[in-house]
């Protein structure tokens, strides 16, 4: 039988997101105060499903909102690194990488009382450091890049990038990526916002979003035999009505074809058995 593993995975920015961008009027802060309403209702779904899942907590929401995160604590879900602002790793300098990244740890240990094992970086844009700042402070794994769709691989360090030359790889790492896509998350189709650089629209139908998700899993079923699928929510963007009828729907289908629902340090664990020596991505 296929082993069709599937992350849930959350995004618990609440505020810190829209306060890096530095949206801070009472309005721009409610949207993110929307968790505390949207946690509770993920949780019990969750619950009800007894489904395991990974939630990647900025150190800003663990100490603005400790009761909405102490529940997803109780509620047995793996806890990952998500920065302690929601700034983003590219735009910062080595120096303030590493104390961002020191006291998102002290804040999740103060949480769990366990170092994170995973990292997902703030808006998904990796410094040229940050591999080597993870493996430093020994993450497991990495879950920002999106060189793959159906499994895990190996991060490289010190690739060689210059417009008018070749790719020059650099040598794979222990840390391993557990690949994301834009395409998978629930913020670019659901989530209005109107920014000095444009607008995004949101507001997709959700039972259109839900079908490309479902169809996501669908084509890894069809075409291997073992896989890693992971799809990325936010608690006060997916913890709407309408889209919380969607997601459970998804779970239900997803649950019926076949899907093991799985945290991303079960899913790191059924990888390296799989493929003891890692998976390249390596060109060449
Ligand atoms: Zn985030």
């Amino acid at each position: 039988m296929a082993d069709l593993f599937v992350c849930l995975t959350f995004d618990h920015d609440n505020v810190s997101g829209s306060i890096s961008r530095g949206a801070v009027t009472p309005t721009a802060i409610s949207r993110g105060d929307f968790g505390i309403v949207a946690v509770p209702r993920i949780l019990k779904l969750l619950a009800s499903h007894d489904i395991p899942t990974t939630w990647f907590i900025p150190g800003h929401t663990i100490e603005s909102y400790p009761s909405c995160v102490a529940a997803v604590q109780r509620g047995g879900h793996e806890i990952g690194h998500h920065g302690w602002t929601h700034r983003v790793p590219a735009t910062l300098s080595p120096e303030e990488e590493e104390r961002e990244l020191l006291r998102g740890i002290e804040s999740i240990e103060r949480l769990t009382g366990q170092r994170p094992r995973g990292y997902r970086s703030p808006a998904w844009d990796l410094s040229p450091v940050t591999i080597e700042l993870l493996l430093k402070h020994g993450f497991a794994y990495d879950s920002s890049m999106m060189g793959h769709d159906y499994s895990p691989y190996q991060t490289r360090t010190a690739d060689h990038v210059a417009l008018l030359e070749p790719m020059r790889f650099g040598a794979d790492t222990p840390l391993v990526e557990m690949p994301i896509s834009w395409s998978l998350d629930d913020f670019p189709v659901f989530e209005y916002a109107n920014r000095p650089n444009g607008i995004l629209p949101g507001n997709m139908n959700a039972r259109l979003a839900v079908e490309n998700w479902i169809n996501e899993f669908r084509y890894m079923k069809k075409h291997e035999s073992w896989g890693v699928l992971t799809y990325t929510f936010h608690p006060h963007v997916i913890g709407r009505g309408h889209r919380m009828f969607m997601l459970e729907h998804m779970i239900e289908v997803l649950k019926t074809e076949g899907a093991k629902f799985v945290t991303m340090e079960t899913a790191l664990a059924e990888y390296r058995a799989r493929y003891p020596h890692g998976v390249s991505l390596r060109g060449g």
